[in-house]
């Protein structure tokens, strides 16, 4: 079982960069999602920034879904600059794995609970890690693609782009090189990765209605 919660107002608007698309997931029925919190936030939001839509749907992980569900809205997903995804980190690779050439960001963080996760119906995984870094990584998840979840990577170990430690994988850290550089923001790599604050718990006091 997983939860997500909102990172910080000023984070979050701070990723709404230019025609922002957003998309919100409610979750499958293990995961919690703050839809209260996430609704407010992105009514603020729409009066300062330019909110071009809010698509708020479930099961967002699942790529074939994923690509019916944003069919229709396709014509504004090309045209924002940036795509604020609220969901659990799968669901935010999932996004940035579909919309390639976009900046796709999270707006969440994604906590564990103990307790049965559900089934991710593909390759991608989120540990859960608390402090969601996939918005500095073009959203290849640095815990689960780099098989020592190194978040200042790459180790220098890989080989003709394969993992290290696992030959039939791709390394992790290229993977996010490269997206990063589709994307234009290879710069990003420049500024040293902040330490994790491990201190920094779940704030269970902010759930809905609550
Ligand atoms: S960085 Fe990876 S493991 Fe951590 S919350 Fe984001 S997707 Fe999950
Ligand atoms: S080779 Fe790449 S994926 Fe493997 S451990 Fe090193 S940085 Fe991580």
């Amino acid at each position: 079982m997983l939860i997500t919660q909102l990172k910080s107002k000023d984070a979050i608007a701070s990723l709404a960069q230019g025609k922002t698309f957003v998309i919100n997931c409610h979750g499958c029925k293990e995961v919690y999602f703050p839809e209260y919190q996430a609704d407010e936030l992105q009514k603020e939001l729409a009066a300062e920034k330019d909110i071009t839509e809010i698509m708020t749907r479930d099961y967002i992980c699942n790529p074939d879904h994923l690509q019916l569900q944003l069919e229709k809205y396709m014509d504004k997903v090309k045209d924002a600059d940036t795509v604020l995804v609220c969901s659990c980190g799968v669901g935010v690779q999932t996004v940035a794995k579909y919309l390639e050439e976009k900046r796709v960001f999270s707006g969440c963080d994604t906590y564990p609970l103990p307790g049965f996760q559900g089934v991710t119906p593909q390759e991608l995984d989120c540990a859960q890690c608390g402090e969601c870094y996939l918005n500095y990584t073009g959203g290849v998840c640095p815990i689960t693609a780099c098989s020592k979840s190194l978040v200042n990577g790459q180790c220098g170990g890989s080989k003709n782009g394969k993992c290290e430690v696992d030959k039939d994988m791709e390394c992790g850290w290229e993977r996010i090189y490269r997206k990063l550089e589709k994307l234009n923001k290879l710069d990003t790599l420049k500024h040293p990765t902040k330490v994790r604050d491990y201190k920094k718990p779940f704030d269970f006091s902010t759930k809905d209605g609550e």
